[in-house]
Parts: structure tokens; C-alpha cells; sequence
């Protein structure tokens, strides 16, 4: 059973426009419809942004944070309704959905609200040579930004670029993934309620020849949130009509346990990292590394608080269903690969049966290795593959024996060494002692290297990335002419060469150079 399903419609209405079903990924049980919006509708909605873009980007910055301050709010006020809409759409657990996705809109909007206008202020430079020249970078918008993202954290991945988008200029076309479309609708929701004026924030709904429209539809950046394989078509188009674009893709990444490493704490880390969400993070623990010599009693309390796991479609519970019906099969799929290859199961290892929808238990596996799919493709599911070494540089070579390099994760209760073992991971990211939590830490720039991404998403450098930094040089003192200016002559050619002599073949040159 698909969560989401064409809508056959009858042979007459052949011009009718492509519909799909949605069910709520637990029960199975219908949850609405959505039309697929066609290129024309997409060409109208970045019309629209561009439209508007100009009087939203001369407003003051206080005045663009005074809307999404409302929006915060809003979410404040109204947290259980759109709490209704995302579990209802992923079948997460309510307090999960709190944390993540509402308590973390919450941040993101009031982090930029209060901040942009200091990280994008125009600043002066000092020019180090020409002096007299005065540089000052100015951030520009960039004019209208198609936001395309995926199903996993539905609401939290479309509001917090939208919200770095809209506090640097930029009027936003988002088009959120076609599993989870009502909670890419809340953002809608929430930005209509805050006030903003018409035309700022546009939604498209659709599948990817949605998300496909509008790469061609004239926008001035993509921001992409989703699949490699989808990561290179989004480039590739952007490459060919010269937007510039970030892609944050999957991750497969690794956690690496250390001889010393507090192992109750790893232990529950590893828990935590591998199935929050039901493991569809993309910087979920996919892999563990852990040094023989604590290799069982780490896989004997990884094992007993798995067990201890409640999962469930409604009231409390730990772990939720898989979003998506080709996910869980992606991940049978890299389980029954694993086994037929040698591997154990330690927990878990099937659908759970107790229940009608997209469940998979949180699952456990033992005696993998890198020949497997497991070790090596995105599994995005509940299962933590744990494979022990010989020592931390064993891990460490087998942890960078991956195309992936989103974010990892070292335990060890030497801090020195675990930021030495950090700083060798080849990934866009690392924690110590901790697991995951590199996205939520507004401050941190996001992003993967490898097949992981391309560009950085959040902090400073992130909201920066919504804006063109136009240099804008200006002479100082109005010489008639300037020494590089026609005409050459041999002599200008000379006070130029004793000037390269002073500057980089001398002690004094080199220090004011
Ligand atoms: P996906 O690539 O299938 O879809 C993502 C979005 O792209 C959807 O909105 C989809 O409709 C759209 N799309 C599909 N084809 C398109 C096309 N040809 N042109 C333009 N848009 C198109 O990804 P998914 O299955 O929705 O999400 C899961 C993936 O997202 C995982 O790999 C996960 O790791 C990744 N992810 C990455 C991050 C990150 O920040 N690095 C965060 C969350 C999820």
C-alpha cells in the first residue's frame, strides 16, 4: 500500500489535472488529495514572488522580523493543530514532532528575525594594498528562490530556508515534497496568518515534474533538500541555466565508539541516532564502529534499550512508521542483503505486525561488513548495523570508506581525542558525545561534502548564501590618473617591478603586505 497514490481519473476528463491520494503513513487511513500543479502554475507562482519581490526587499529588516516574529506567535498559539497535520502526514510521535519540528520553526524564525540585519549588514574592508581604494560589501537579495524539499521533516526543512530566504530579500516558491504536501500547506498557513503581504511566500504542490518546472522557471536559486540521485538532476539543470543552488542530500553516517567511551551514554546515542524519526534523518547513525575490546557490552545495551523501545500509531510511544512505502521497501531491501551476506540479527528484522501501516521494528545487526548495502547505501530506516574493529584508526579508515559524508558521530571520554578523530572524518560535519544534533544548532553552517551535498545551509554563512555580496569599490582621493592607467611606459613598468621588490623581497614589504 503506497501513502500516496495517483487518483485515476475517468477517460473523458482527459484534460483533467494529475491528482494524488494521500493516507496517513500508521493507519493507512485516507487523509486528503492534492492536484498536481502544472508548469503554467508554477511560472504564475514565481511571477507572482517576482512581483513582489522589490517592495518586500526594501522594507527595513525590522520590518521583514516583525512578520515572522508574528509567525512564531502563531506557532505558539496554534502548535497542537499543526502537530495534528504533521503526525497525521508521518505518523511521528507527537513529542518528536514538538522538538523538531515545531519547537525548532520556532527558533529558526526568531534566530534570523533578530540576526539578519547584523550578519547582513554592509560592511566596510580595509583594502591591504590599494589604499587608496575603500571596499564595502553590500548583501543583496537574490530575487526569487525556489525552496524544493523532502518528506522526512516535512514542516522544519520548508520553513527554515524559507525563513532565511525572506529575511535576506528574496520572495520564496516552495514546493514540498508530494508525501507530505499538507505540511508543506502549514507553512502557507502560517506565513498568510503572520500577514505577509501577497506574493511573498508562493506554494506549488506537485510530484517532480513539479519540482522539475520549477528549476526552469527563471528563479535566482534553488535550495535543495532531499535524494542524491534527485541532488543531480537539481544540478544539472541549475548548471545549465547558471542558478546557483545548494543541495543537501543523504548521509550514511558513521558512529565511532572508542575503547574509553562511556559506554551508557554511547549506548544510548546510538539508540537515539539510529531510530528517531524510524531512522529517516538524514543525519541518522546508519553505521557503528566500535573498538573489540567494549564491542559486547555496547552491543549488549544497545540491544537491551532497543527492546525497550515502544512503538506505536497513537498516545506515547518511541518510534513511528516509516514515512513512505518505497523507503521501507529500500530498507528490506538492504536487510535481506545483509543476512544473505552473514549478517545477525540482534533485534528486530521484520515489519511489526501488530500494526496495518508502514512499520519496520527497530532493528539490530551484527557481523556486517562494507560488502554489504548496509554498510554502504542510504538505508534511511530503523536499523543500526554495528560492526567491530580493532582499534579507533581501523574505524576511522572504514568510516571514510564512503561516498557519503554528511555528518558523524565519536565517543570517547577523552574531548582531545575525539575532536582529532572529528577533524579526520571526512564529513561536512562531526559531534563528539553526542549524535545528530548539528542541524538544530542555528549557529552551525550545515552541509554535506562527498555525495552529500553541495554548499552550506544555516548560521551565518547559510543565511549569507540567500544574498549576492556585491563588492563596490570607491576610489578615494580623485587622482587625475591612476599608475596602471594608460600610457605604459617603460618607466611605469619599472616603479612597478621596485614595488613588487619591496612588497615580496622585503622583511618590512612582506609584514605590510
Ligand atoms: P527526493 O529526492 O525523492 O525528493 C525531494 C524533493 O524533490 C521532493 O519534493 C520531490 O518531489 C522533488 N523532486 C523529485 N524529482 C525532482 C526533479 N526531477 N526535479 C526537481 N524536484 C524533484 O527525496 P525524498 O525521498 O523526499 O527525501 C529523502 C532524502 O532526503 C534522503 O536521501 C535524505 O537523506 C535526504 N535529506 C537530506 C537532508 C539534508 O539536510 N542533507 C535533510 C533531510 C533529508
Amino acid at each position: 500500500m503506497a501513502v500516496v497514490e495517483r487518483v485515476e481519473t475517468a477517460a473523458s476528463a482527459s484534460d483533467a489535472r494529475r491528482r494524488l491520494r494521500l493516507r496517513n503513513p500508521a493507519t493507512l487511513d485516507p487523509i486528503g488529495e492534492i492536484e498536481v500543479q502544472t508548469e503554467q502554475d508554477v511560472r504564475a507562482a514565481v511571477e507572482c514572488a517576482r512581483k513582489a519581490q522589490p517592495s518586500w526587499a526594501a522594507l527595513r529588516f525590522e520590518d521583514r522580523a516583525r512578520y515572522l516574529a508574528r509567525a512564531v506567535a502563531i506557532l505558539l498559539e496554534r502548535q497542537d493543530d499543526f502537530l495534528d497535520v504533521i503526525v497525521s502526514e508521518t505518523g511521528k510521535p507527537r513529542a518528536e514532532a514538538l522538538a523538531v519540528e515545531i519547537f525548532a520553526a520556532c527558533d529558526a524564525l526568531s534566530f534570523y528575525a533578530k540576526r539578519a540585519k547584523r550578519i547582513l549588514a554592509g560592511r566596510s574592508m580595509p583594502v591591504h594594498l590599494l589604499k587608496t581604494k575603500k571596499l564595502r560589501i553590500s548583501y543583496r537579495p537574490l530575487g526569487v528562490v525556489g525552496i524544493i524539499t523532502p518528506w522526512n521533516f516535512p514542516f522544519i526543512l520548508s520553513l527554515n530556508p524559507t525563513a532565511q530566504a525572506l529575511m535576506a530579500g528574496n520572495t520564496v516558491v516552495l514546493k514540498p515534497s508530494e508525501v507530505t504536501p499538507f505540511s508543506g500547506r502549514l507553512v502557507e498557513d502560517l506565513f498568510s496568518a503572520a500577514g505577509l503581504p501577497e506574493g511573498v511566500f508562493n506554494l506549488v504542490q506537485g510530484d517532480g515534474e513539479t519540482g522539475a518546472a520549477l528549476l526552469e522557471a527563471g528563479v535566482n536559486k534553488i535550495s535543495f533538500t532531499g535524494s542524491v540521485r534527485t541532488g543531480r538532476k537539481v544540478g544539472e539543470a541549475c548548471g545549465r541555466n547558471l542558478v546557483p543552488f545548494t543541495l543537501e542530500l543523504g548521509g550514511k553516517d558513521p558512529m565511532i565508539v572508542c575503547a574509553d567511551a562511556d559506554l551508557e551514554r554511547a549506548a544510548n546515542g546510538a539508540v537515539f541516532g539510529a531510530f528517531s524519526n524510524a531512522g529517516q534523518v538524514c543525519v541518522s547513525t546508519e553505521r557503528v564502529y566500535v573498538v573489540d575490546s567494549v564491542a559486547d557490552e555496547f552491543e549488549r545495551k544497545v540491544v537491551e534499550k532497543t527492546g525497550r523501545l515502544r512503538q506505536g500509531a497513537e498516545g506515547e510511544f518511541d518510534v513511528g512508521p516509516m514515512i513512505f512505502a518505497d523507503q521501507l521497501a529500500i530498507v528490506e531491501k538492504h536487510i535481506e542483503d545483509a543476512l544473505r551476506k552473514g549478517a545477525k540479527v540482534l533485534a528486530g528484522g521484520r515489519r511489526n505486525p501488530s500494526y496495518p501501516g508502514l512499520f519496520y521494528e527497530p532493528t539490530v545487526l551484527t557481523n556486517v561488513t562494507h560488502e554489504m548495502e548496509i554498510m554502504r547505501e542510504e538505508t534511511f530506516g530503523p536499523v543500526l548495523p554495528i560492526m567491530r574493529v580493532r582499534d579507533e584508526e581501523e574505524a576511522l579508515r572504514l568510516a571514510n570508506d564512503s561516498r557519503y559524508g554528511l555528518n558523524a558521530n565519536v565517543w570517547t571520554r577523552d574531548k582531545r581525542r575525539g575532536e582529532r578523530l572529528a577533524k579526520a572524518l571526512e564529513s561536512g560535519s562531526a559531534v563528539v558525545n553526542d549524535c545528530m544534533l548539528t542541524y538544530g544548532i542555528t549557529e552551525s553552517p550545515f552541509g554535506g561534502v562527498k555525495e552529500s551535498g553541495i554548499g552550506q545551509v544555516n548560521g551565518e554563512i547559510g543565511l549569507r548564501s540567500f544574498c549576492h555580496a556585491q563588492s563596490i569599490l570607491i576610489d578615494r582621493f580623485g587622482a587625475k590618473s591612476e599608475l596602471l592607467w594608460y600610457p605604459y611606459t617603460a618607466k611605469k613598468a619599472n616603479l612597478l617591478r621596485g614595488v613588487m621588490r619591496f612588497l615580496w623581497g622585503t622583511p618590512l614589504g612582506r609584514l605590510l603586505s
